[in-house]
């Protein structure tokens, strides 16, 4: 069943469908917020739901992290994140884990103590196999069974927070998991304003859009930290790498730092060149 949600970033629900994308989305199209210009698609299910779609649709059939690119992108956000702000002895909680091949990395080679929620029961058997700590379901059935209890130093959404329900209880899930001065890190590959990565039936597919609700600008990412209480966020050299990674710092949710808006006509501008550029080159 789906509910239609307003913009995750500012509230606002006043958003515009980015009409060019039709062609290549399937049963919803992404929208633009007037507001703020965050992309989102207004209408999704719930989290369980959007969770079930990738543990029984994607990850259980099709989807393994053990290729080379995206290797590569584990191995830079890792490397990114010890520069940063260093992992030896950190507590790392993993949200959307994965196979865990993530946090192997984190334990072997960066010395951090590793723990992960992921919805898939089957991912997390192959994670316990391999001495990974584990929590199956989703960062909100964590908090309702645990609590904040445990807490950690550094929380990781690596490649997830486009795909769940709400960016906004994400993070806030997120913020009462950290220990005071702990550190988010946020990681994506569906950043915008930047140099067309690829072609744009590769970037919006059919599948079902609420599965994939979010596309972030570095902008719009930082502003999602701040309105969640994260300050101080450092982000990576996103212009020409496909990565965009902002680690922040655990704040005060009474006290949001200042965050800059999209200009929402520029983000439409945005896909139509990126448009007209694909149907260019490759259709
Ligand atoms: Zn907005």
């Amino acid at each position: 069943m789906f509910t239609r949600f307003p913009c995750d970033l500012c509230g606002k629900d006043d958003c515009v469908e980015i009409e060019v994308l039709r062609p290549y989305a399937g049963d919803q199209v992404p929208s633009v917020c007037r507001n703020c210009g965050f992309v989102y698609v207004p209408n999704s299910r719930s989290s369980e739901e959007v969770a079930a779609v990738w543990t029984d649709e994607i990850f259980e059939h099709a989807y393994t992290a053990r290729i080379p690119a995206i290797k590569a992108r584990q191995v830079y956000v890792a490397e990114f994140m010890d520069t940063s702000i260093g992992l030896s002895e950190k507590s790392v909680c993993d949200v959307g884990g994965g196979e865990g091949l993530f946090l192997d990395m984190l334990r072997d080679n960066y010395g951090a103590e590793v723990f992960a929620i992921e919805p898939s029961p089957a991912y997390c058997n192959a994670m316990s196999k391999r001495n990974i700590a584990n929590f199956a379901g989703t960062v909100e059935q964590y908090l309702e069974q645990h609590g904040a209890a445990r807490r950690f130093d550094v929380v990781s959404i690596i490649w997830t927070l486009e795909n769940c329900a709400s960016c906004r209880v994400m993070l806030e899930t997120a913020h009462k998991l950290l220990n005071e001065g702990g550190h988010i890190v946020v990681a994506t590959g569906s950043r915008l304003l930047v140099p067309f990565k690829k072609p744009l039936h590769l970037y919006v597919g059919k599948a079902a859009a609420d599965s994939h609700a979010f596309r972030f600008s570095a902008n719009t990412l930082k502003g999602l930290l701040a309105t969640n209480g994260f300050e101080d966020p450092l982000v990576n050299r996103y212009i020409d790498h496909d990565v965009l990674c902002a680690i922040a710092q655990k704040g005060d949710l009474e006290n949001t730092v200042p965050w800059t808006r999209d200009d929402y006509r520029a983000v439409l501008d945005y896909f139509e060149r990126w448009h007209r550029d694909t149907a260019a080159h490759y259709a």
